[in-house]
């Protein structure tokens, strides 16, 4: 609130000598922040039925100059006169000299009584003046309607009335500068709660901004800016722009620096340094702390900000500084639920919003790519060199994969090994990330090759949302984890299509598998020279309501998604358990061929299984064969030869399927405990009548030389048996002697070829 004093050009004078003085501020302020100033004049209404009267307190008055400002009448002549004015000039109307007798006895008091309670009018100051002494108002009607002077009219003299216009002036522009505070503070209240309720630290800053604006009442630019480290998780101690409004607003979470304005680097800099506010002609830059925050709010303005507006901005920004600690907090909540603890990186929630973020924006071709990248056989570093060393490795992809991309790739942490990144079609190429991660990274005392495995996936190509986007790039990836020929892949709808239909058909096979829908067929095998019945292979059938989908289909599924340990297990039980029946029916001899996948190996529980299954049934184990493929053997050697010598040595006889298809590799074969070798159906399909096979005949030398049995797989036709046989082929299994049947159709075709 202002002090006002009352000076005389020559110098000060007592309080009572009012003639010619001037009344101005104490400080050394302009007044412009003085709310009635903006009008140039008091305004004063004249009420009297009484020209004269008029006319007398015009010129009584006419000089009179209160805080550069003149006086301004407006003259009525009734009561009713005076009240339509007063509802048109409102709380404008500084001082009323009002009448009390015109066209009523108490036409001024009425007046009076209205404006107050009526109009609502309550800044504009009231003296009321009457001819006759004797219409002396109560005192109550002085009080109640806020009359400031009352005055007969033989009192009032020129400078008696110049005295009480003076005071009811001050009065006046008093309770406008309360009320202006009031709406002042009011409005900070409200913005305060306003910002209270504001946890992201962008609303927030830009919140500040505008509210410091309309404190002021201009449109104020400006940047509110903080170091990087308290609240965008940065390293570096740069100053980052954390909320801007007017020409600034696109450079938010940029650093200061690159608004290119040197005036506002400096004096933001300067601001934080010296930890106070600093007011300019035109600019001001706020100083907002909290106990662990601090903020600097640069305001560009077209003049200085005076006194009154700086003592409302430093309430306001003493009242939101708890809001500027709340919004910390709520981000480092955020944070904590958003990003990565380890690299700092957003994670797999973020990621997905800024997936979402960049087609929200219509595919802004600067994101239009979003590669996965996933760091191969980290888990091996991981238990190998310890988790610490794991970290490190994290932290030192981090840093490249930042290096060599800048600002023009966003980089996410997907999962414990899977890298997310969002850039230009032209930055994410498979060169560049070949290039990246072609050097071995320093984690450590170690130094780490690394090799990668990456997904690709176009975001304007997907229709839907940022989650749908992670999706089609983490099936392109794992699309690239399990090719052999290329460690990069991009997204193609059918990938998606397939993997939709897969995970239908896993889903049925499970249930139809727990609802015992699955059956196991058997093909007889045969002695080439006798051609006798020596044993069967068991196959699985999966019926469908018209007809059965092919092992070949559906064995793979059952192996991806781990199905093969249960299936695999029933397959074994349900073939001892029926060689069991066929021995009690006196099929003594006879044994069974079982299909081993690779999954059922990695089951630590897989050997004591097949063996408690043999003896619960009480089949001898050489009666039991384990067919295992090439490619078994080759994906995982150890876990497969050791389990294998296990069961060998327990007296189970192993063979070796589709011989010849999967390049196995000469050694492994040697270390394998092996009994027969099963030639592939595609080499003997080559036997036509007056042609060699010359695979078949090598595969069929090699067993021998190795001291192995042989059996040749879909045999069709007599030719293809003689030729085998005459090869050294000992056994044989094909369409000539019998398809795989079920068993009750198997115990029948025994009973018949005896
Ligand atoms: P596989 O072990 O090589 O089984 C031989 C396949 O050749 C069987 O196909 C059989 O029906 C077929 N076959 C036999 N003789 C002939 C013939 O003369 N001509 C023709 N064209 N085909 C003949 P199937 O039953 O469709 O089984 C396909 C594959 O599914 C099997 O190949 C095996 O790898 C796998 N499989 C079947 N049952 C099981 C099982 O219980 N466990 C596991 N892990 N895999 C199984
Ligand atoms: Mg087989
Ligand atoms: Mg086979």
């Amino acid at each position: 609130m202002k002090l006002f004093i009352l000076r005389e050009d020559k110098g000060f004078m007592g309080p009572t000598k009012y003639e010619n003085d001037e009344l101005i501020f104490l400080d050394e302020d302009d007044g412009r922040d003085n709310p009635s100033d903006n009008r140039g004049y008091w305004n004063v209404l004249l009420v009297d039925d009484d020209e004269e009267i008029h006319s007398v307190s015009k010129l009584a008055l006419a000089d009179l100059t209160l805080n550069n400002k003149k006086l301004k009448f407006y003259h009525a002549y009734s009561g009713k006169e005076a009240l339509s004015m007063l509802e048109e000039l409102g709380e404008d109307i500084a001082v009323i000299l009002l009448d009390v007798v015109m066209e009523t006895d108490d036409a001024g008091l009425v007046v009076a009584k209205k404006m107050r309670e009526e109009l609502g009018l309550f800044q504009p100051r009231i003296v009321l003046r009457t001819g006759q002494p004797g219409y002396a108002p109560e005192e109550s009607v002085i009080k109640e309607y806020d009359i400031n002077d009352y005055k007969t009219k033989t009192e009032l003299t020129r400078s008696k009335l110049v005295t009480t216009m003076i005071a009811s002036l001050r009065s006046y522009h008093q309770l406008r500068v309360i009320e202006q505070s009031r709406v002042g503070l009011e409005k900070i209240i409200k913005s305060s709660a306003n910002l209270l309720e504001e946890h992201s630290v962008k609303g927030f800053s830009e919140g500040v901004i505008t509210q410091i604006s309309s404190l002021i009442g201009l449109d104020a630019g400006g940047v509110l800016c903080a170091r990087a480290g308290s609240v965008l998780d940065q390293e570096d101690d740069s100053v980052y722009v954390l909320g801007a409004a007017g020409q600034y607003a696109n450079f938010i979470n940029e650093k200061l620096e690159n608004l290119n304005d040197e005036l506002i680097v400096e004096k933001v800099n300067y601001c934080l340094r010296s930890k106070q506010h600093i007011y300019r002609d035109h600019y001001t830059v706020l100083y907002l702390h909290s106990s662990d925050y601090e903020a600097a709010v640069f305001v560009k303005i077209g003049s200085k900000i005076s006194a009154t507006h700086r003592q409302l901005i430093e309430v306001f920004l003493s009242s939101i500084s708890i809001g500027y600690e709340n919004v910390n907090l709520f981000h480092q909540l955020r944070n904590a639920a958003f990003r990565d603890w380890l690299t700092k990186l957003p994670n797999r929630t973020e990621f997905i919003n800024m997936l979402d973020t960049a087609k929200a924006t219509g595919c802004d071709p600067k994101f239009n790519t979003v590669a996965l990248i996933d760091v191969k056989h980290f888990s091996d570093i991981n238990d190998g060199l310890g988790q610490e060393t794991g970290n490190k490795l994290l932290i030192a992809i981090t840093e490249r994969m930042r290096e060599a991309f800048g600002l023009k790739v966003k980089i996410g942490r997907i999962a414990a090994d899977v890298f997310g990144v969002i850039g230009e079609r032209s930055e994410l190429t498979v060169e560049k990330l070949s290039e990246i991660f072609e050097s071995p990274f320093q984690a450590g005392d170690h130094l780490l090759p690394i090799n990668i495995t990456a997904g690709f996936c176009d975001v304007s190509q997907c229709k839907s949302t940022g989650i749908d986007v992670l999706k089609q790039a983490n099936i392109a990836l794992n699309r690239a984890k399990k090719s052999v020929t290329s460690n990069f892949e991009f997204y193609m709808p059918e990938m998606e299509e397939k993997t939709t239909w897969r995970l239908g058909m896993i889903r049925q096979l499970r249930s139809d598998f727990s609802s015992n829908k699955l059956e196991v067929w058997y093909q007889p095998q045969v002695d080439l020279i006798t051609e006798e019945v020596v044993g069967m292979e068991a196959l699985l059938r999966w019926p469908t309501g018209d007809g059965f989908i092919s092992p070949s289909v559906f064995v793979p599924l059952a192996e991806y998604s781990g199905l093969i340990i249960d299936i695999g297990a029933w397959v074994i039980e349900e073939a001892c358990k029926q060689l069991h029946l066929l021995q009690q029916k006196g099929k003594e001899n006879l044994r069974v061929a079982v299909n081993i996948s690779i999954p059922q190996f990695r089951d630590p529980q897989f050997v004591s299984l097949v063996k408690s299954i043999a003896l619960k049934y009480q089949i001898k184990p050489q009666n039991i064969e384990l067919e295992i493929t090439e490619s078994v053997v080759m994906d995982e050697p150890q876990i497969v030869v050791d389990s294998l010598k296990e069961l060998k040595a327990f007296g189970f006889t192993i063979a070796i399927d589709d011989f010849g298809t999967g390049f196995s590799s000469m050694s492994y074969l040697q270390q394998l405990p092996l009994d027969r070798l099963k030639v592939d159906r595609s080499f003997v399909i080559e036997v036509t009548p007056g042609k060699s096979a010359f695979i078949a005949e090598t595969i069929v030398t090699l067993g021998n030389k190795l001291g192995l049995l042989t059996i040749a797989e879909g045999v069709e036709t007599r030719a293809q048996a003689s030729y085998m046989l005459k090869l050294g082929c000992d056994e044989a299994q094909g369409y000539l002697f019998a398809k795989p049947m079920p068993f009750d159709a198997l115990c029948d075709f025994l009973e018949r070829s005896h």
